[in-house]
C-alpha cells in the first residue's frame, strides 16, 4: 500500500484491512514514499516522521507490516523501481497488489514506465464518498484488467483535512489511531499549515 501517509490515518488502515479481505491477499505492507515527485505545491513532513506514524498504527496487527523501501532509496520515488525490488526481494513467484488512493492513481500514465508500472502489480484504487468515478474512467486506465476500484466510506478522513485541524487547533483524536494522535503532539507536527 503506497501513500505519502502525511498523515496516516483511519481511512488507509479500513482500506488496507478491507483490500486484504476482497482480494484474499496474505499480508498488506504499508510503504510511505520516500521523496514525493509530483508535490510541489506543498511541503511534506520528513521521511523519518512519516515512517514512525505508519509503524504505530499499524503495529497491532500482524498481516501489516511497513517498509522503508521508499524512505531509504535516494532521489524521487518511483512506483515501478519499488515493485521490481519487491520481486526481486521476494522467495519464488508472488502476486503483486499495489492498494492507493484513486485521486494519486489518475496521473498513473505519467508515472515513471506506466505500462511496466500496470504490468507489475494489480492496482486497486481505493475511493472516498462522493467519488466522481466519471473522472476516474475517463483519465485513469480504469478498465485495465490489472486496475479495480474500491469504495471506502471511511475514506471521509482525509489526511489533508486532519493537517487543517490541527493548524486551526481543531481536534484529530478518533480520525488517527491514538499513538499517531500522541506522535503528532510531540513531534509538533502540522502547527503552521495555513
Ligand atoms: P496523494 O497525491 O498524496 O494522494 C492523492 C489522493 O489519494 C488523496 O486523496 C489521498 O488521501 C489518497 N491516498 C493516497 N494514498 C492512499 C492510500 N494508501 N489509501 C487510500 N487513499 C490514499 O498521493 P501520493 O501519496 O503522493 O501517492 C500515492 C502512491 O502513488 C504513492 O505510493 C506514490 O509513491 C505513488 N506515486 C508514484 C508515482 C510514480 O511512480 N511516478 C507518482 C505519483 C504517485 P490522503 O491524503 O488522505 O492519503
Amino acid at each position: 500500500m503506497g501513500g505519502t501517509f502525511d498523515p496516516i490515518h483511519h481511512g488507509h488502515l479500513v482500506t488496507a484491512e478491507a483490500a486484504l479481505w476482497r482480494f484474499t491477499l496474505d499480508e498488506v505492507m504499508f510503504l510511505p514514499t520516500g521523496s514525493p515527485w509530483m508535490k510541489g505545491d506543498r511541503p511534506v513532513s520528513g521521511p523519518e516522521d512519516r515512517y514512525l506514524m505508519t509503524v504505530i498504527a499499524t503495529a497491532s496487527n500482524p498481516r501489516f507490516s511497513v517498509s522503508r523501501l521508499e524512505i531509504d532509496r535516494p532521489g524521487p520515488t518511483y512506483t515501478v523501481e519499488t515493485l521490481q525490488e519487491l520481486r526481486r526481494q521476494a522467495e519464488g513467484d508472488i502476486d503483486l497488489f499495489f492498494i492507493t488512493g484513486a485521486d494519486a492513481m489518475l496521473e498513473i500514465l505519467e508515472w515513471k514506465d506506466p505500462h511496466e508500472v500496470l504490468a507489475q502489480a494489480h492496482f486497486i484504487a481505493a475511493t472516498r464518498p462522493g467519488y466522481d468515478l466519471a473522472r476516474f474512467q475517463e483519465r485513469a486506465p480504469s478498465s485495465h484488467p490489472n486496475v479495480s476500484v474500491m469504495d471506502i466510506p471511511a475514506l471521509a478522513i482525509s489526511s489533508t483535512d486532519i493537517r487543517r485541524r490541527v493548524a486551526a487547533g481543531e481536534p484529530i483524536r478518533y480520525l488517527v489511531p491514538e499513538g499517531v494522535h500522541t506522535y503528532i503532539e510531540k513531534a509538533g507536527l502540522y502547527r503552521s499549515e495555513p
